[in-house]
């Protein structure tokens, strides 16, 4: 016999593929294996799967989760009476019966169970903060100005926050989820978030010293991916999340994977040049980034000096497409949310951005493509980073 292929048999190898509810799909990180596999790490997946089955699917037998996923039923019953015993599962009534067999006894995931205090940071003027359960709904919500606090001034507001929302928790905390503007690495490190003051910034650690519970931070953008990926509905294939605030930022799923890129500095794209012809000057000196022309106080700029609506909101959705086009062609991306502020971020500007993505690129590529408004980005902004901590702490996503 031939020696079994190690890509195949590696079950490190598999771990990102067989916790997504797609399947199938290859992450972009995992194309060579730099760790081994250890016993442990067959506990903590199928733990995950079984998770990832009762989020997704809703109520199961015992029986139903072994043969959905493979399984053996004895490992089943240990994971779940495991999970019990902690109080994240709970029998939730019978099903079946008749005459062969008794009734099935359903187990699910009690939403409740567990708290996971949630901290928004990506408002120019304050930091927002919520106590939400696994489902990211919200039980508590606080909001505090920061309007001058810069560097460690600015962590110590944003612990003070997660201080707040600790002691208000309904259910054992899970864990602190930290969305950031910036360049923000896999260790909780903000490397680059210039209007904060944050460069190289420890954020995770000064929280997991103080709080002793696991605290996981993500750029904002991609939490906001991560969040229409794991609690709206979308086809899993492929989310790409388009910011524009101040500036323009992006988060990318693509193939169950969130592609936070080289240096973590994926999803950056104010500052691609879409018009160099352009008398609109930029920040970082150049001429027609798209930055300049999205921008929100650009855009209100323009339409205050009288400029006519049409024009200036065209002029934007056909700037984002062209900053949008390649990226959507690369990567046959099937969904574009925008979100901002919904008087000018509206079902009318989507229509005119997907118009112009269309004008732009292949037909075969684009002809399926949804640009919808996340009109919800207030809660998707909290909602990500729950997703960071589910995913890190459950392997739910
Ligand atoms: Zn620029």
């Amino acid at each position: 016999m031939a020696a079994p292929d190690p890509a195949l048999d590696d079950p490190a190898r598999e771990s990102s593929s067989t916790t997504s509810p797609g399947g199938g799909q290859w992450a972009v990180a995992d194309l060579r294996i730099t760790t081994k596999a250890l016993p442990e790490h067959n506990r903590v997946r199928n733990r995950a799967m079984l998770l990832q089955t009762l989020f997704h699917e809703g109520p199961r037998s015992r029986a139903d989760i072994a043969r959905g996923s493979g399984l053996n039923k004895v490992t089943v019953s240990t994971i779940v009476g495991e999970l019990i015993d902690q109080g994240i599962l709970v029998e939730a009534g019978h099903v079946g019966g008749g005459r062969v067999g008794k009734p099935a006894t359903l187990v699910a995931l009690d939403e409740d169970s567990r708290s996971i205090i949630s901290l928004d940071l990506s408002d120019a003027l304050s930091f927002r903060g919520a106590v939400m359960n696994l489902r990211g709904e919200v039980s508590h919500q606080r909001e505090t100005e920061v309007l001058t606090e810069r560097g460690d001034a600015a962590i110590e507001r944003a612990m003070e926050l997660a201080e707040e929302l600790l002691a208000v928790a309904p259910a054992p905390v899970l864990g602190i989820g930290v969305g950031s503007p910036g360049m923000v690495d896999r260790a909780g490190v903000v490397r680059y978030a210039p209007h904060l003051g944050w460069f190289d910034a420890d954020l995770r650690g000064p929280l997991a010293d103080r709080f002793g519970i696991p605290v996981h931070v993500v750029n904002d953008a991609n939490g906001m991916a991560l969040a229409v990926h794991t609690f709206r509905e979308n086809d899993g294939r492929s989310i790409l999340i388009v910011t524009i605030q101040r500036g323009a930022g992006a988060g990318l799923i693509v193939g169950e994977t969130l592609v936070d890129g080289v240096d973590f500095a994926a999803g950056e794209i104010g500052h691609v040049v879409v018009d160099p012809r352009r008398e609109t000057e930029c920040l970082c000196g150049r001429n027609g980034c798209l930055d300049s022309i999205v921008a929100v106080p650009q855009v209100r700029r323009r339409l205050d000096d009288g400029e006519h609506r049409d024009a200036v909101m065209d002029d934007a959705a056909e700037a984002l497409a062209a900053a949008l086009a390649p990226i959507v062609s690369l990567l046959g991306a099937t969904r574009v949310v925008l979100v901002g502020p919904q008087d000018i971020l509206d079902d009318d500007f989507a229509g005119r951005t997907r118009r112009h993505l269309t004008d732009r690129t292949f037909p075969a590529t684009t002809s399926q493509i949804g640009v919808d408004i996340g009109s919800d980005g207030g809660l998707l902004a909290l909602q990500g980073p729950v997703v960071a901590v589910l995913s890190a702490e459950l392997g739910i996503s």
